[in-house]
């Protein structure tokens, strides 16, 4: 009796033993790339409690295994700059190897309901910047509809704010940095009556809340006054006299056919110590609201287009002066998106070594669904621009680096290391391929084979995982939380 009870704790003792041993998700045998240690090898990937635990030549086991040879193993995708953070979109970014999605270029405008609408329902992390344009309409008197970041063109937009205006501002940005904003969004064309001391004031905010300034900059063009360099070096200059670091937003279509002198701008404020960054998306055409103060009178010499290059996602109107003019005035909000970009522009700007990748996506345009993927097959795969370790980079890393400006919790991310979160892609570079169009933005990219946000399985051979929500919040310091501990 007494060699049977031995026998049984024995055997309770090396199940335990073994289960301890055991990873939840093991992905076997994948090319594993990470763009921080410049790993390039295959290996197995233990993971556990939504932590990578373990990377390894050896095999090891897993409740789940998961054979990955063939396809590459890489830090899931941080999209900085996503404004559709509607579940439809979420799942046409996972199936792009999208782990984590920011709406930081402008922000939402009340952060802590955006955060408690997310909580559970969410695909993929999620963030959000506090957005200057929203506390300014709010100020104005003139809040923002539920569910839209962008005013209408009118007194809120293109007016001065009085010294007392701008302090009411400044109490509702901190409010919304204490709610959890990750920096401070300010779309500045959509805001053409901030002054340039405006401005500076909420570049001084952030600094003093040691967040970043994620900006869309005051125009574009080359009419002077205001020309692209003049308000790309407005901003830097903002980040200069401030202290706050600096994220410049889609410098593909703010600075077009000028964007490499926007560049050696960037370049010139690092070399000269300042914390300057930016992004771009692969497509020749932008989008916006049709309402916006973006199309205040003068928008045609800025842009150097006219209303044919202005077209509706739905369906594929050009616009005439008459519609134009129709929907410009409407107080309800209209997507249109804007021809206004070069294909060999776009083409040298992707590999630029600064320019990390962000979408810029929401439901109409088709960088919502394909942005990640198209730079794959286009500039690593087809045109061989980009080397794939760099392509990563770009995706993965630096955004990560850039997101550690506002929470520690992002040096766990866009990393292929043990110790990490758990948001992998699994993806074949040699058939990953964007799908969707002007004409069919929503088409989800193929060639992603799984996708893991925090442990937790999303994509499954392709497809989707219904019903399973690991998506968690990244919050600024402003909150105190440590969501992911
Ligand atoms: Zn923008």
């Amino acid at each position: 009796m007494r060699k049977l009870i031995f026998s049984f704790c024995l055997l309770v003792f090396s199940t335990t033993l073994v289960a301890a041993q055991q990873y939840d998700l093991v992905l076997e045998g994948g090319r594993v790339m990470d763009p921080e240690t410049g790993l390039d090898a295959v290996r197995n990937v233990g993971i556990r409690d939504g932590k990578i635990a373990r990377i390894s030549s050896e095999a090891l086991p897993g409740r789940r295994v998961v054979h990955a040879s063939g396809l590459v193993v890489a830090p899931g995708f941080i999209d900085l700059h996503q404004h559709g953070q509607d579940l439809a979109s979420q799942r046409v970014k996972a199936l792009d190897g999208v782990t984590s999605a920011l709406e930081l270029e402008i922000g939402v405008p009340d952060v802590a309901q955006f955060l408690k609408a997310k909580e559970g329902h969410s695909l993929i992390h999620y963030g959000t910047s506090a957005s200057h344009a929203a506390a300014r309409a709010l100020v104005f008197g003139a809040p923002l509809p539920s569910g839209e970041i962008l005013p209408k063109s009118g007194p809120a937009t293109d007016q001065p704010a009085t010294p007392d205006q701008i302090e009411a501002i400044r109490r509702r940005l901190r409010a919304e940095l204490d709610a959890g904003g990750l920096a401070v969004g300010m779309g500045i064309e959509y805001t053409p009556g901030a002054t340039r001391l405006e401005v500076i004031d909420m570049f001084r905010l952030a600094a003093e809340r040691r967040v970043p300034v994620y900006t869309h900059a005051r125009s574009s063009g080359r009419v002077e006054p205001g020309p692209t360099v003049q308000q790309i070096s407005e901003v830097i200059g903002a980040a200069a006299i401030s202290g706050a670091s600096l994220h410049i937003v889609h410098i593909n279509s703010t600075c077009l056919r000028d964007v490499f002198e926007c560049l050696s701008l960037v370049e010139g404020a690092r070399a000269h110590g300042l914390d300057v960054t930016t992004e771009a998306y692969p497509y020749i055409a932008g989008m916006t609201t049709i309402n916006s103060a973006l199309f205040n009178p003068g928008w045609q010499e800025k842009l150097g287009i006219s209303y044919p290059q202005l077209v509706l996602p739905e369906t594929g109107e050009h616009l005439t002066k008459e519609r134009f003019d129709e929907l410009h005035n409407s107080s309800t909000t209209h997507g249109v998106i804007i021809f206004n970009n070069k294909q060999e522009v776009v083409d040298r700007v992707i590999p630029h070594p600064l320019v990390m990748i962000a979408s810029d996506g929401e439901q109409g345009h088709p960088r919502n669904a394909g942005t990640y993927s198209r730079v794959l097959a286009e500039y690593v795969r087809e045109k061989g621009t980009i080397t794939l370790m760099d392509a990563l980079r770009k995706m993965s890393l630096m955004p990560a680096e850039m997101l550690e400006r506002s929470t520690l919790d992002a040096r766990r991310k866009g990393r292929l290391q043990e110790g990490a979160d758990a948001d992998i892609v699994v993806f074949d570079a040699a058939t990953i391929t964007d799908r969707s169009t002007f004409e069919k933005p929503m088409e989800p990219s193929v060639g992603v084979h799984y996708l893991v946000v925090g442990g937790t399985v999303v994509v499954n051979e392709g497809k989707l995982v219904p019903d399973v929500f690991p998506g968690r919040p990244l919050v600024g310091p402003g909150k105190g939380l440590a969501p992911h501990s």
